[in-house]
Order: C-alpha cells, then structure tokens, then sequence
C-alpha cells in the first residue's frame, strides 16, 4: 500500500478528503497485519517515496524480486492507463481484477448498453432491481411502482428535528494523519478542523446502523430539499466510506429492504434509498468506463467560461451559492441537489466550462473519484454531453431554489423579481441560457413548454431580460479576472 504524491495532488483536494483516505488506508493496513497479512506501507513523508503508483510498483517488485503483480481494477481511467503501461514494459505481469464491490461489473454494464439508442438510467435501474430481488415480489415491484420519485420532494420545515450522522472522534492515527496534511496540504481547499469522519469499516457501519434508526424514515419525503442551517437533513452521508470499501451497497440495500418490511420505514423512502444506489450509482459508473477517457472533453454548448473565484472564497451575494460552497469547505460534503440545483445549476446556466467544473466537483468533496463525480458532473448537472445521461437540461430559475430551500428568505437578491437590480440571477440567467441554447435544446420535447413560455413575451422583455444577464455575466468575468491578476 502505499501514499503517492500524485494521487494526493492531482487536483487540490480538499484537505478532509487527503486525511480520510489517507487515515482510512493507515487503518486497514493495520487491520491487515493484525490478521497476519503481510503488508508494505509506504507512507508520504518517507524518503524513499517515489511518488506515483506505478513507480512505487516497480520500486516493490525489484525490491522482492516479484513475477507478477495482481491489482483490483482502478476508479479512474488515468490511473488503469498508468497500470496498463507498466504491464507493457515487461519484466514482470500485471493482473488487473474486477472490482467485486460493484453489483454490475463494467462487462456487464457494456452488454446492457450495446446496441441501445438510448442508456437511460431507469430501464437500468429496473434491471437492477429484477437482477438483486430488491424490493420485488414475484416478477413485480412491490407496491406496484418501480418508482417513487414523485414522493421525494417535499421541501423541509426549519422547526423539523434533523438528526446529525454519527460523528467519530481521532485517535492516534487519525492525528498524525491530520498534522501531516496540515502541514503538507495548508494551501489546498477547505478546513481540516473538525475532524469527525470514520476511517474505519466499524466505524463506517456505525454511522450506517444511526442513519437507519434515525433518518431512513423521512429520507423519502425531503431527499430534494434544503435548509441553510441543516446540512445533512435525513440523507446518509456514505457515499465516502461505499467509495473507498468501508461499506457495501448490496449489503446496505438489504438492510434498507428489511427495514421496509419490518415496518420501520415507508416505502418511498427505501424505494428511494435502493433506486440512488443500484440505480444511479450502479449506472454512472456504467456510464464512466463505457464512454471510455474523451468523455470528459464533451461540451454540447461549447461552454468557455473560467470558474468564478466565489466557488473557491463562497464570497457573493446569492445566498444559496455562499450557503452551498461555505458548507462544502467546511464538510467536504453537500447534499445531491446542492450540487446540482445549486453549484450545478449556476456553473451551468452561466456558461462555465464544464471540465473546470469537473475539476472543482473532483478536488473538493470527500465522496469525489472520477468514475462517479465525472457523469455526474458533465452529464447529470451540465448536459455537456447532449443528454446522454439526463432527457433534459437541470437547469432552473430561482423559483425552484425557493420551493425547495430557505435561502431565499436570506439573500440579498429578491427571488421574485424578474428584473432590476435586486432580480435574482438565476431568473434572467436561466431565460438566457434558454435562449442561446436554442440550437441545442429547441428541439427537446421536455423543454417544449419553456420555450413557449419564452416566445410569449415580447421582443422587448426578451431584449432586456438577456441584456440583464450579460451584464451579471460581464461583471462576473470581471471579477474572476480580477482576482486572478
Ligand atoms: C455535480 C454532482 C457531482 C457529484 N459527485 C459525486 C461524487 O464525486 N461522488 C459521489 O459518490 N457522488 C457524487 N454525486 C452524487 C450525490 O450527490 C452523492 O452521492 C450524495 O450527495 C452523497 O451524499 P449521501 O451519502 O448523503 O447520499 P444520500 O442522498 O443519502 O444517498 C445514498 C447513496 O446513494 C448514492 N447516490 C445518490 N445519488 C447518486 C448519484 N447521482 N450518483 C451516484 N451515487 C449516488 C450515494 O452512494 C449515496 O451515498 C454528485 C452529484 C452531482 C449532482
Ligand atoms: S434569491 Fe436567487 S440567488 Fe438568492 S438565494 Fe434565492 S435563488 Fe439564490
């Protein structure tokens, strides 16, 4: 096992997500050894550290003498490249496994989507479902609908009680990881204080066991909505530790299926929970390894614009997006539609270019590895590939942000204006994006009541409302500029 520079520094990972790993690593080698395992661990800071994966590789094979080296199948594209072009040097051979954390193995994933004019995610999810038996009773879902989406939206109440996910206090190890990553990450993104991740497969089930107790029950009903001063409403928080191996989907799903059935928690709520993982889960890393490296160079709407400074600083007057990028430097954590109606929303109805927004969802949450984050980014929140993944573009005025969140009633910006110097940005940005993406989108079936809506107001109104948008975007072009200079 072994720490690498350029694992840790690819892109500016945000310094929760550089300690969790690298604690969670520490553990498990330890873990090992206890078992009799023999292990050889090389940590960063050793001096012999030759700083990649695969150099490290060799460095071991030399070292042993090894014929042949065995692998579990790498997260990323750039990693399996590196891999494979050991193999090829010779001298010793490189087995690369499939990763037997996964229900649907990626062969598997190409067979389903061969010949299929269209991949959607939910005739994935439903033969997810037949192939798992999760919630079916005999050949049919039980309840009689494959899916409860519908019944995920309500928005939250402030005076709800929103329980907090389990959190886990540093020992030793944990510590030293955090003085290394302090010193060595003090530049990277985010704060690394309060520490409260587990890093452990015990303590990762742990926090599972809690959010069932607690938060399964309602985790149906308000999954899309969001409050300023609640982070983690009732949503799991697990997505960090299923995407290092601390836990296992299937497992989850099961114990969220007996959950059901125990009466301990409603139907949308389990259906919803199973349909996240062996649905959208499942299916996005489908999506990743089929579309093979140049997925991440789409762009439908040739998109160009840099990265506003405020997803670094969350310094800007729109309170949701201060709201959504103060939380995410503090936690490494927001919720799936903070990212995609929020950060997402905004990247995209902005024109930012999609891989800078790629770059930004990979460095800073702690849940972040290419082959999730990727189709999630690019396909799901920035139609950059055309709706390959989504039917349509997520893209929303402020009145959605209003219906599911409390952030209005803080904003600076008034979410019912449509123009002025108070209009919320995202209303005339939203008709903008609309408009000069008409080429792309004019077409698009899902869209067809909008651009009705669009076409009746007159050419004035129309006039004003992109001129309104190219000024907020002029300025933020500005200042982006400005406080790269
Ligand atoms: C722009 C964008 C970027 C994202 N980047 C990542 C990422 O880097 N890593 C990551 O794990 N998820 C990513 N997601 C998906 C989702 O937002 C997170 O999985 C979720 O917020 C994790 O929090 P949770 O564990 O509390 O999830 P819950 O809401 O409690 O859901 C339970 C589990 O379902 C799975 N899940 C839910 N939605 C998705 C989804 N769309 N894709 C894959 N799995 C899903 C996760 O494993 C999650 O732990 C992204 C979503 C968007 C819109
Ligand atoms: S008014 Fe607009 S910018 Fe302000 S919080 Fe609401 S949606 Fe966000």
């Amino acid at each position: 096992m072994a720490e690498v520079s350029s694992e840790t520094g690819y892109v500016p990972h945000h310094k929760k997500k550089i300690a969790f790993i690298l604690s969670a690593m520490r553990h498990f080698a330890r873990e090992l050894m206890s078992d009799g395992w023999q292990v050889e661990y090389v940590r960063l800071d050793d001096l012999e550290n030759t700083g990649s994966l695969s150099s490290e590789i060799e460095r071991a094979v030399k070292r042993h003498l090894f014929k042949s080296v065995i692998v579990t199948e790498p997260g990323e594209w750039r990693v399996l490249n590196s891999l494979t072009s050991l193999a090829s040097r010779g001298g010793f051979s490189v087995k690369i496994l499939d990763d037997d954390r996964f229900i649907c193995s990626r062969d598997a994933f190409t067979a389903w989507a061969k010949g299929r004019k269209q991949m959607r995610q939910e005739h994935f999810y439903r033969e997810m479902r037949r192939k798992t038996g999760l919630l079916i009773d005999g050949e049919k879902p039980v309840g009689g609908k494959w899916n409860l989406d519908a019944e995920n939206r309500k928005p939250a109440k402030i005076e709800r009680f929103f329980p907090e996910p389990l959190r886990c206090d540093p020992d030793t190890i944990t510590k030293d990881v955090l003085a290394l990553v302090e010193e060595r990450f003090s530049d990277h993104f985010g704060t690394l204080d309060p520490f409260r991740f587990a890093v452990t497969r015990d303590g990762a089930e742990a926090v599972f066991d809690r959010f069932v107790d607690i938060a399964l029950p309602r985790f149906g009903d308000y999954q899309d909505a969001m409050l300023m001063n609640e982070k983690y409403l009732y949503h799991a928080v697990v997505s960090l530790y299923l995407n290092i191996g601390l836990l296992d989907p299937l497992d989850l799903c099961r114990r969220v299926e007996r959950a059901y059935h125990d009466g301990h928690a409603p139907l949308n709520a389990a259906e919803g929970f199973i349909r996240q993982i062996i649905g959208w889960r499942e299916y996005v890393r489908g999506i990743y390894w089929f579309q093979g490296p140049k997925y991440v160079n789409q762009n439908v709407f040739e998109h160009a614009r840099p990265l506003p400074d405020f997803f670094w600083t969350g310094n800007t007057e729109m309170a949701c997006v201060r709201a959504c990028v103060e939380q995410t430097r503090e936690e490494a954590y927001a919720h799936h539609i903070q990212r995609l109606m929020v950060t997402g929303n905004f990247a995209m109805l902005a024109g930012v270019d999609p891989r800078v927004v790629h770059e930004w969802y990979l460095a800073v949450y702690a849940d972040a590895f290419e082959w999730v984050e990727m189709p999630n980014t690019l396909g799901m929140s920035q139609f950059a590939d055309g709706g390959l993944l989504a039917s349509k573009p997520y893209a929303a005025s402020g009145n959605y942000i209003n219906r599911m969140s409390d952030y209005c009633t803080k904003c600076s910006y008034k979410v019912r204006d449509k123009s002025g110097p108070k209009a919320c940005p995202f209303n005339y940005l939203y008709w903008d994006f609309l408009a000069r993406n008409r080429h792309v989108l004019g077409n698009n079936p899902r869209l067809a009541q909008a651009y009705r809506t669009w076409d009746r107001l007159d050419d004035e109104r129309q006039r004003d409302t992109r001129k309104e948008a190219q000024h907020f975007l002029h300025e933020l072009d500005k200042s982006t500029i400005g406080s790269k200079a």
